[in-house]
């Protein structure tokens, strides 16, 4: 029979019929079909059980292994809501509909198929006659038309990964088998669905429309070929489910458990809190180590990570680093530990079980790295080193790693609450505090943090400066509203100390009760975190949390979002009593315009923004300065922008040092900010602007670089 006379037989097509005759409404209570069809001997059902069970058992089995080898505490702190957000919304996929679309259809399918299996697996075992009536019909139009989308979704990744080979995406063989292995377990559930419909002429077989157009060939065939057709069938299909469901943890569908558990347990991916106290943990004997030497060292979190891994590359996409040719990749980094970690966990002796586990670990997920056609050279090397490897030197080169500039891009973009940067800290926390090897340039800053409390030497005092700006320098018992906590790197280069002129000019334009603390002030402590100098860090929080608490103010203002960052997030960890109202220059200048004391004069220039990423990602700034940007130009927004904005080069410590590889981040930047031919780049950050400076110097654009206290101040009504 041709598709032609089966495509024009269904009535659906034909329209030689009517819609309540064909779809038996009156009688749609009635609506159900036989369960177990063609395989009614009990023997049928009590193997298809054994098997079932055996394949459970082992999948809990592994599961339970996993959660061994994570080191998991299932007391640790929850999200809830990130977990919700994840399975219900599906909103991080979704931001990119051409992957997010094809896994929702594929997830919803998932949970229809689920929930089906479940219902008959009620009604026939516990005699709970559920699986009939509106549920039977609406459990099977909807089985019929997710099943096909699971097919179609699963030949567009096959497409993707084989055919188009994306960059982005790693194509292993096991995913082929997975995703191939989907589509074929839904297209033989359509199988044994049309022959069981050819079989009987079940009454209610429009509503399994594929199934039935799939059994339309099958008719004119005996019944008794088909019925041994349809045996054949049912066993293959049922076997094939459960070595499917036993080989889960060794495909990428793991992170059907790995991911939902990650989520839920994201916010407990802050190594920072493991190292407070850090001298007197050390003279104790409580901590040896600090940061991540090899796998062995990485903590239940981040082993967590490795597992949820989809290898989908949203975060490579998004990295600055990476864009730039740059040698870090935040996938490779995930997938390369994950290498590493199995790698060690079959170097171990087990019991006979856990061997099956480590065979099919080493077959299917160790063996695979050297066949890949796009793999990574840090892949390979954790495969082939053994499992104690050192993670910096031994599986990766120092480059990859000094390479990130902490801008969480890739954090904010991975659907599975993976968190590379801390990662990446941890790293960096054991080459530099343990063995002394940070980047050969950064070492001078890091002396001069330890040796002075500042990021660099300055020729200018904090005091002075603000003396002759006539700005109150507050001394010990001092009293005064807003505190403008000033940062280490403006003061001394004249470029930066026109943005703390232009912000004391707002200040004074508005009345402020405000005043600094002057050469008292010391670093934050955010160059030492980011290179990975933790002692350092913590002698400079603690410095300046003893220094902030000899002053009375309400609220602490800083034009620096790592300092932003630091007071808001991490001093309150060090010391819980630390509860300081932080704002940062983008936020007071906001409030104040929409309060109506700052009014400001609109001007014709066409402006556009950078969002720094400690500012945009970190702390979720980011329409205030756009409201504020609005009343005083044309604003033009860049195509990384907000949450999704491009690190200008300078995060991570690399403001000290320079890698040389590669493209200039700040370049790139540039690039994008000059094709919008903005009179004005606006920057709200004192790296930022520095860094968006050289870089359209570099390129030779024409664009002014000014930060948002310099636009306002300039708009103030004379
Ligand atoms: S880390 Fe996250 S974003 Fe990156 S490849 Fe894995 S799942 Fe995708
Ligand atoms: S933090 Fe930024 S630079 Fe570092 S790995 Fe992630 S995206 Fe790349």
């Amino acid at each position: 029979m041709t598709f032609g006379k089966i495509f024009f037989r269904h009535p659906l097509i034909s329209m030689r019929f009517s819609v309540r005759k064909i779809y038996n409404f009156e009688l749609v209570e009635e609506a159900t079909r036989e369960i177990f069809f063609n395989v009614t001997h009990p023997l049928n059902r009590w193997f298809m059980y054994l098997l079932f069970f055996l394949s459970l058992f082992y999948l809990m089995y592994v599961f339970y292994l996993r959660l061994k080898l994570w080191g998991f505490n299932l007391k640790q702190k929850k999200d809830f809501a990130a977990l919700f957000d994840s399975l219900f919304t599906q909103r991080k996929l979704l931001e990119k509909a051409k992957t997010g679309l094809p896994h929702l259809g594929i997830y919803l399918g998932f949970i229809i198929l689920t929930i089906t299996t479940t219902t008959v697996f009620i009604h026939y075992d516990f005699g709970w006659e559920i699986y009939k009536g509106i549920l039977y019909v609406v459990l099977t139009v909807l089985s019929d038309f997710f099943g096909l989308f699971v097919i179609i979704f699963c030949c567009q990744f096959i497409f993707r990964r084989y055919f188009l080979q994306e960059e982005s995406l790693i194509s292993k063989p096991q995913d082929l088998v997975l995703t191939a292995g989907l589509a074929i377990l839904c297209i033989q559930g359509f199988i044994l669905e049309g022959l069981r419909v050819a079989i009987t002429g079940d009454p209610w077989k429009y509503y399994s429309t594929i199934g039935y157009l799939v059994g339309l060939p099958f008719e004119g065939f005996s019944v008794q070929g088909l019925k041994n057709f349809h045996f054949i069938n049912w066993w293959v299909h049922t076997v094939s489910v459960f070595v499917f469901f036993a080989l889960l943890p060794y495909t990428k569908a793991f992170h059907l458990v790995a991911a939902p558990l990650n989520l839920l347990f994201r916010q407990n991916s802050n190594s920072d809190k493991k190292y407070l106290n850090l001298l007197e943990s050390f003279e104790t004997g409580k901590i040896n180590k600090v940061g991540y030497q090899n796998v062995n060292d990485l903590e239940a979190k981040h082993r967590l990570d490795l597992d949820a891994c989809t290898s989908c590359g949203r975060c490579q996409e998004v990295c600055p680093a990476f864009a730039t040719g740059k040698p870090l990749s935040p996938k490779w980094l995930i997938l390369a530990l994950k290498q590493s970690l199995y790698k060690q966990y079959t170097e171990k002796k087990h019991s006979f079980l856990q061997k099956l586990d480590c065979f099919l670990v080493e077959t299917l997920t160790l063996g695979v790295p050297e066949r890949l056609v796009n793999s990574n050279e840090a892949l390979i090397r954790a495969v082939r080193l053994n499992g104690k490897s050192a993670i910096l030197g031994d599986i990766f080169d120092d480059d990859f790693f000094w390479s990130c500039t902490t801008c969480n891009a890739c954090v904010e973009a991975c659907p599975v609450g993976i968190d590379h940067v801390d990662h990446i800290r941890e790293v960096r926390r054991f080459a530099t505090t343990m063995e002394g090897k940070p980047p050969k340039e950064a070492f001078q800053t890091l002396r001069v943090l330890q040796d002075s409390g500042l990021s660099q030497v300055s020729s200018v005092s904090k005091s002075e400066f603000f003396k002759t700006l006539g700005v109150r320098v507050l001394n010990p018992g001092d009293k005064v509203d807003y505190l403008l906590w000033v940062g280490c790197i403006s003061c001394g280069d004249r470029r930066k100390e026109k943005i703390l002129e232009a912000l004391v000019k707002i200040f004074k334009y508005v009345g402020l009760d405000f005043g600094v603390l002057g050469d008292r002030e010391a670093c934050s402590g955010d160059p030492a975190k980011q290179l990975g100098d933790e002692a350092t860090r913590q002698m400079l929080v603690a410095k300046n949390i003893e220094t902030l608490k000899t002053v009375q103010f309400t609220t602490l203002v800083t034009h620096c979002p790592h300092c932003a960052y630091a007071f808001s997030v991490d001093y309150r960890l060090f010391d819980s009593e630390f509860r300081v109202k932080v704002l940062h220059h983008s936020q007071l200048i906001y409030y104040l315009v929409e309060s109506g004391r700052l009014k400001l004069s609109s001007g014709n220039q066409t402006v556009s923004i950078h969002d720094p990423c400690y500012l945009a990602r970190y702390l979720g700034i980011s329409e205030e300065p756009r409201s504020v940007l609005v009343r005083i130009g044309d604003l033009k927004e860049p195509k990384r922008s907000r949450k999704k904005t491009f690190c200008c080069g300078a995060g991570g410590g690399q403001y000290f040092y320079d890698l040389k590889i590669g493209e200039r981040v700040n370049i790139n930047r540039s690039k994008e900010l000059n094709e919008l031919k903005p009179d004005v780049v606006i920057t709200m950050c004192p790296f930022c602007n520095q860094m968006i400076s050289d870089g359209k110097s570099l390129i030779s654009a024409n664009f002014e670089v000014k930060d948002l206290a310099e636009a306002v101040a300039e708009s103030l009504p004379s």
